[in-house]
């Protein structure tokens, strides 16, 4: 399974699954459907599925020109059935979703969304968490509680520690100070913010990053408990 990390928008990652074997693929959350249809042509990829995270618009703006360009299916949480565009498979909490030779198992981690989901591709190692884990961040808890999005993250956490994550937003710069600001003696998080730089000067995405790290780098996984947690998420939102 190859990944192609396909930019859209302004700060916004799509991720296109390529099975190299037969060229099927499945793409997560199209942005916008154009940068991934320029991939699709000009490397003959088969765009069978369409993983949706959540349902907000940087996310799905892409679904229903993929969908009906190449017959694609769309995927996406039960509880969002009525706001995920041409929603055809629904998925839910701790199913394993299986359909060629790609196989992911779901979790529902609610906070940035009530019914936001991520796909682990556990035999990859590979996790597409959407709007719930940034590197070195996590989303903003737009319709969960802040207690939901602490367990999210803790789910997360707990997955092999070499697992890569690939998330939805390149924030990571921004994200990068904030840690620092709260957290200035991490020498793991220095050393990791040289990197950044360094890839983000090249033009490249500090993209995927490993859940080792994140765990020693990235202050919201530091947070010992809801109350620690939740005033991060404050300080952060004015930030
Ligand atoms: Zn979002
Ligand atoms: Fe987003």
């Amino acid at each position: 399974m190859k990944i192609e990390i396909i930019k859209c928008l302004q700060d916004n990652y799509s991720y296109l699954i390529i099975d190299e074997k037969n060229k099927n693929a499945c793409v997560v959350d199209p942005s916008e459907a154009k940068p991934v249809i320029n991939f699709i042509e000009n490397n003959q990829i088969n765009l069978k599925y369409i993983l949706n995270t959540h349902h907000h618009y940087d996310h799905v703006g892409g679904n229903l020109e993929l969908k009906k360009r190449y017959n694609s299916y769309i995927i996406g949480f039960k509880g969002d059935k009525d706001r995920i565009p041409e929603v055809d498979i629904l998925v839910e909490n701790n199913q394993i979703w299986k359909k060629d030779n790609f196989e992911a198992k779901i979790y529902h981690i609610p906070g940035h969304t009530t019914g936001h989901i991520a796909y682990h591709f556990f035999k990859e190692r590979k996790i597409f968490t959407g709007d719930t884990l940034f590197s070195l961040g996590c989303g903003r808890i737009f319709e969960g509680t802040y207690e939901q999005m602490f367990n999210s993250l803790n789910k997360i956490k707990e997955l092999p520690k070499d697992t890569e994550i690939y998330c939805g937003h390149e924030y990571t710069l921004q994200n990068s100070n904030f840690c620092i600001a709260n957290d200035s003696q991490n020498l793991k998080l220095k050393n990791k913010i040289v990197k950044i730089k360094e890839k983000l000067k090249n033009g490249l995405p500090t993209i995927p990053t490993i859940l080792d790290d994140e765990i020693e780098c990235n202050i919201f996984l530091k947070a010992k408990d809801i109350k620690s947690f939740s005033k991060l998420r404050d300080l952060k939102d004015n930030f």
